[in-house]
């Protein structure tokens, strides 16, 4: 399936729900879990979560570090947990592939402790510091409690972020544009 019809966008009840915890790492698990990198890496996204795609399970993809010709080093969380989210909050200019075609300002802690299972179900730690690894942690394991970044906003900035949203998806933006030309 192509990345643009595999992402599910806003609104869409998917995106607001808790989603399950994944109780065993089974083939299924781990298909989706590749399906996932597949659509992030087509739609140049730094991360999914599993709602994205309409599998409302607590699973998250993440590769920081990839950018077209640079190596890929995904993550993959499962049943992710924030154990610390602290220091200075900082401003991120966000996007999100169920928001194309904007970005919105969200203020964040700088530092985040995430423990989550792999897939061969070993518990992982990840640590992450005024960087877009910090950031996008957060982002995505929100996705799994069916928060997402304009839910950050004030009500005032969440009016016209929705309103450029809906001009945006008008004037046809897809998933992994973060404007329009
Ligand atoms: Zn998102």
């Amino acid at each position: 399936m192509s990345v643009d019809k595999d992402i599910v966008c806003a609104p869409d009840d998917r995106l607001k729900v808790e989603c399950a915890p994944i109780e065993k790492i089974d083939s299924k698990v781990r298909s989706l879990a590749k399906r996932m990198l597949k659509d992030m890496y087509e739609a140049e996204g730094c991360g999914l979560a599993a709602p994205q795609v309409g599998e409302l399970v607590q699973l998250v993809v993440i590769d920081v570090d990839y950018s077209g010709s640079a190596g890929k080093n995904p993550y993959v969380l499962i049943n992710p947990k924030v154990i610390a989210a602290d220091g200075p909050e900082r401003a991120f200019s966000e996007g999100c592939l169920s928001y194309p075609g904007i970005t919105v300002e969200v203020k964040r802690p700088s530092h985040v402790i995430v423990q989550a299972q792999n897939l061969d179900g070993d518990l992982m730690q990840y640590e992450a510091q005024d960087n877009l690894l910090a950031v996008c942690l957060q982002h995505e394991i929100d996705h799994l409690h069916g928060v997402t970044m304009v839910d950050h906003l004030t009500p005032g900035e969440r009016v016209a972020a929705m309103r450029d949203y809906q001009e945006a998806v008008a004037l046809g933006a897809r998933p992994g544009e973060t404007s329009v030309e």
